[in-house]
């Protein structure tokens, strides 16, 4: 019988390619170069990899052509497939913003009634202006979308933000942050139970990569009256280890915290009297 693989789409090249393939491998997961080909093969794991235009991904997995894919949020939203989000995956973050000449005051969403946006997610956009009852004219264009006030042809712009400088450089400002959008893994609403088990398994590594990059171990040395009080700050992910040093009266101390009180966390240990602090990269973490 020939064994159940996923089909997995993915970027062939842009924006979500590079956070793609990094989390492929760490998942242990080899994508060997497809170069110009639509397919790839993976090692490690039984999926089968086809290249693409983002914009695609949604059509083929809602399909069944792939089963899953990887793709930003904002392409979801605006191709409006059948289609299961299943995981945000943190990479490739923007925001979808509308954007104004600079030198125009911008009064507020009122000011967007009877204008005419430039866009190229003119199905976002358009959900957006119903929602707030907005009356506006939506100019779909695919590309260079800044450059629209600038040649006359738009009063505004809805379009993907991340420094801001390309708004700069064409004169505008942003005005609304519209939505804001990570990559997510998705799959088709209905995978047969092989081709489920196969994608929990994928998600159970997804997740043990993602966890372990939201998180940090931390190792440092304290003096045993302290114990107390610092195990507080780091209780980890059971309890912290505390291992004898050889210096009488010492321990130093192992845990788990979260990058996102990391620097706070440091501060309080070093009033608590915590010494020879180390943290270091988690790569991999199952609860
Ligand atoms: P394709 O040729 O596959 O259609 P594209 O030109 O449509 O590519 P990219 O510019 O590579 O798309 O962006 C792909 C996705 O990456 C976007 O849909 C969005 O989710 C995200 N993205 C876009 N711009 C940025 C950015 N500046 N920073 C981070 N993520 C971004
Ligand atoms: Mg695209």
């Amino acid at each position: 019988m020939k064994s159940e693989k996923l089909t997995l789409a993915i970027q062939k090249s842009g924006r979500l390619s590079e956070g793609t393939i990094e989390l492929l491998k760490l998942c242990g997961i080899k994508v060997s170069n497809g170069g110009n080909h639509l397919k790839a093969l993976a090692e490690g794991f039984p999926l089968e990899i086809l290249l693409l235009r983002d914009d695609d991904i949604p059509q083929y997995v809602s399909d069944g052509v792939a089963d899953i894919g990887i793709l930003g949020m904002n392409e979801v939203l605006e191709k409006k497939k059948e289609i299961t989000v299943v995981k945000n995956l943190g990479f490739s973050k923007c925001k979808l913003s509308i954007a104004i000449p600079r030198e125009i005051a911008y009064t507020g969403r009122n000011f967007l009634e009877g204008k005419r946006i430039a866009t190229s997610y003119p199905v976002i956009l358009e959900d957006f202006l119903k929602e707030n009852s907005i009356n506006a004219e939506i100019h779909t264009i695919s590309g260079s979308v800044e450059i629209a006030p600038g040649i006359g042809m738009a009063d505004a712009i809805f379009e993907i933000v991340s420094s801001g400088g390309t708004l700069l450089s064409n004169g505008l400002k942003e005005v609304e942050v519209i939505m804001k959008s990570e990559a997510v893994l998705v799959s088709n609403p209905s995978l047969s139970t092989e081709k489920q088990k196969l994608l929990n398994k994928l998600l159970f590594r997804i997740e043990a990569v993602i966890k372990a990059k939201r998180n940090k171990y931390i190792l440092l040395n304290a003096p045993e009256e302290k114990l107390d009080e610092i195990m507080s700050l780091i209780p980890g992910m059971k309890s912290p280890t505390i291992l004898p040093l050889a210096q009488k009266g010492w321990f130093s101390l192992h845990s788990v915290i979260s990058e996102d009180d990391f620097w706070n966390v440091i501060d309080n240990l070093k009033c608590a009297g915590a010494e020879g602090i180390l943290v270091v990269p988690i790569e991999k973490m199952v609860l």
